[in-house]
């Protein structure tokens, strides 16, 4: 019996306790955790700066409304602003995220379409879902939001296609598919972008899941030496607590003039107070490492893996890895084997083993879970 909604197929155990990059059950059963809760523990469990800003402004203030200043939002808004190129929005998730783009992509684009990509996730909210291009997710809410239209992801032809064909005054895009099936961008395709950005399409990034640190870099754009015109984070930008941002260049600023949206919850200061230890904890030395461990994996994956029968792809970028199975109805039968061996891991697209470690992950822990990977696999 239960009284909540079975929307998720949630699989029949509960976990209890996380400790670094561990996970415990109620039955004392230990996980070595690639799964960072879908993305958002990027420090692990036992992030103590975090855990302890959080509790200090719980003491002083735990709920601050957006009609007073915030310095806690002003500090974290200028760690995310590349230098002071973005402005920035809080919410509480991705989607809203999204919302906030796409609604101040129509205040600068009226009367244009938005394009998005077949297979891309950017969350269940009318206008995020609208622009989530799979079947599975937008069958049975029609109508959705008009004008959104969909080509292939990574196909430069059929890009120049719609470009031509469409007035499309905005992209949306991830520089991972993550729900997709963790499928990387090409870098033509990327070159692709770059044109119509200079034909004056605007580029809106969903950096939910690939930003924070999860690629090698605090966004992933940052791989590909562009500057989005629009970008948007959320999963592990508090390392557990809800939030999430919209960012903006500069000369957008003005089109969300005051009433123009909200939020109640954006930016609250127990969540601002983690976000900002987070993004202190992702310096130079932290990026490199991950860039670092993700080349170790990656490497380690495909030299274990590539010559089994059972895989058909291993790829990623940072520690944001797929493996990509020859048969797809394989993918809960190896997730359940991995779960009875101790390692957690996600499914994406349709024949997909996703892997999102916490980036502090050693190497050591990488290699035990690539090893438990090609003993099952
Ligand atoms: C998870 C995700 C979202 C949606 O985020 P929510 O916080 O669940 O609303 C949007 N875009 C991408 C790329 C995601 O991975």
């Amino acid at each position: 019996m239960t009284d909540l909604f079975e929307n998720y197929g949630r699989l029949p155990f509960s976990l209890t306790k996380g400790q670094g990059v561990y996970l415990y059950d109620d039955k004392g059963n230990k996980y070595l955790d690639f799964t960072s809760g879908i993305g958002v523990m990027n420090l692990g469990y036992t992030f103590e700066k975090g855990k302890n800003a959080v509790k200090v402004q719980l003491d002083s203030l735990p709920h601050l409304s957006n009609l007073y200043q915030n310095p806690l939002q002003e500090e974290v808004a200028a760690k995310l602003s590349q230098n002071h190129k973005y402005k920035a929005f809080f919410c509480n998730s991705g989607t809203e995220a999204n919302e906030a783009a796409l609604k101040l992509t129509r205040l600068i684009k009226a009367g244009h379409k938005i394009l998005a990509f077949t297979d891309g996730f950017h969350g269940r909210t009318f206008g995020a879902m609208s622009a989530t291009m799979q079947e599975k997710i937008q069958a049975g809410f029609a109508p959705l939001l008009p004008d959104f239209v969909a080509t292939p992801y990574n196909d430069v032809a059929a890009l120049q296609q719609v470009v031509e064909n469409e007035k499309i005054g905005a992209i949306i895009f991830e520089i991972v598919q993550g729900e997709g099936g963790v499928l990387p961008i090409r870098a033509d395709f990327v070159q692709a972008l770059k044109s119509c950005q200079q034909n004056g399409i605007l580029l809106i990034v969903d950096e939910v899941q690939t930003g924070i640190g999860r690629t090698g870099n605090l966004f992933s754009f940052e791989h590909f030496g562009f500057e989005p015109d629009i970008f948007t984070v959320a999963k592990a930008l508090a390392n557990g607590l809800p939030t999430g941002a919209m960012l903006a260049k500069n000369h957008y600023a003005h089109y969300f003039s005051a009433g123009k949206h909200g939020s109640t919850f954006g930016g609250n200061p127990l969540a601002m107070a983690c976000a900002n230890q987070v993004l202190t904890a992702m310096d130079n030395d932290f990026l490199e490492n991950i860039t670092d461990k993700g080349n170790f994996f990656l490497n380690l994956l495909t030299e274990k893996l590539s010559v089994k029968s059972t895989v058909k792809r291993i790829r990623g970028l940072g520690l944001m890895i797929g493996i990509q199975l020859a048969d797809e109805k394989k993918v809960p039968e190896v997730l359940a084997l991995l779960r009875e061996n101790g390692l957690l891991a996600l499914s994406a697209g349709h024949d997909v083993i996703r892997l999102l470690p916490p980036l502090v992950m050693t190497k050591e822990e990488l290699q035990k879970g690539a090893e438990l990977l090609e003993k099952l696999l």
